[in-house]
């Protein structure tokens, strides 16, 4: 949810403007924005904001609340409903009361039936979980998945009808989608403009359902997908947007794929390095020598000193994982560990007991 927005911003006016010019940028936005002129999915939306924004200012009493204490003093004090409602004459104001009056704009904002205005329904989320190794982290892997999940009906190419045949108008509400009921409270009543029950808002309802699903649009089914799993990743959840459960006529949910990286037997992983250690003898330490020691992608020779102290770190530059947010490679780390020996022959031993005494 974003933040609510300040109704003068949306408006395009300010605190001071005189009533009658609010009143005029109102009727130009409102008709720019009405959904039965805007075919756009965000026309119902902000037409909406805007007559929200109008039919507070439009009120004195609840323009002063808004001035002073913004979205919070007039939401804690008035519905929704409160808000058209008490604004209706300022709406007829705009509009006239004959030919696109107060009437079809109440409804436009109150029913969520007919074409427009309908909460679009959301297919579910889905997640897919997939264990990669370092070397994958190393050089990204392409993904070709079957996913399971609700897929758009192919017989009716979700419309639920059986193929030949087409909806119907509803009817209840004669295909407006919406049915009104007059509610009073106390003394006073109104109508409220409610979303059809028997079609469900669409105006319209299936004669013949499709067979294959049974009138829904949709069906359990599999399908292929292929994403990139991109070089550096670490343990987390990637969103690949609209790949979730399909709604026909509705929005996609998401494909939630959780990445889990396998604990490698020779590296160890932080970031973008890596962390390796090389085991020497006490011998090879001592006279130093080369040695090969294994990458991500390959081996390294690298060479041990002579004199070399245990635990010396060795820093192979460049040698690590890609960094996922900027350019280039972590380093990879090989830490020296000296094995002295547990075990020696007699033979052995008094060779170093010789070494000993080569140092008095
Ligand atoms: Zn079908
Ligand atoms: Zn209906």
């Amino acid at each position: 949810m974003t933040a609510k927005r300040d109704y003068y911003e949306v408006l395009g006016v300010s605190k001071t403007t005189p009533i009658n010019e609010i009143k005029s940028q109102y009727r130009k936005l409102a008709l720019k924005f009405h959904p039965d002129r805007n075919k756009s999915k965000e026309a119902p939306e902000h037409f909406k904001e805007i007559s929200e924004a109008y039919a507070v200012i439009s009120d004195p009493e609840k323009k002063q609340i808004y001035d002073q204490y913004g979205h919070a003093g007039v939401d804690g004090r008035y519905s929704t409903e409160d808000i058209f409602q008490s604004a209706s004459a300022n709406f007829s104001d705009v509009f006239g009361r004959s030919g696109g009056g107060f009437d079809s704009i109440f409804e436009s904002i109150f029913g969520r039936g007919g074409g427009f205005g309908e909460r679009q329904q959301r297919g579910s989320d889905l997640l897919y979980q997939t264990l990669i190794t370092l070397e994958d982290v190393l050089s990204g892997k392409k993904m070709e998945i079957e996913l399971k999940k609700i897929i758009e009906c192919n017989i009716c190419n979700g419309s639920g009808c059986k193929p030949g045949t087409n909806q119907k108008t509803c009817n209840t509400c004669n295909g407006q989608g919406q049915v009104r009921r007059t509610r009073s409270m106390g003394f006073a009543s109104f109508v409220t403009v409610e979303p059809c029950s028997s079609c469900r808002g669409r105006g319209s309802v299936i004669e013949t359902p499709c067979s294959e699903c049974k009138g829904s649009g949709k069906k359990k089914g599999t399908k292929k997908i292929t994403f990139d799993i991109p070089p550096g990743v670490d343990n987390g959840d990637y969103t690949i947007p609209n790949e979730g459960d399909e709604i026909p006529g509705g929005i996609n949910g998401d494909l939630i794929v959780r990445i889990r990286v396998q604990p490698h037997q020779n590296f160890k992983r932080d970031n973008a390095d890596i962390f390796y250690d090389q085991n020497i003898s006490m011998i090879d330490a001592a006279l130093g020598r080369k040695v090969i020691v294994p990458i991500l992608n390959g081996t390294e020779k690298i060479k041990i000193d002579s004199g070399i102290q245990p635990n010396t770190i060795i820093k192979l530059k460049g040698k690590g994982l890609p960094r996922i947010n900027s350019r280039g490679r972590g380093d990879q780390y090989v830490r020296v560990v000296v094995n002295i020996p547990k075990k020696l022959s007699k033979h052995q031993q008094s060779l170093l007991e010789e070494f000993q005494n080569s140092f008095e």
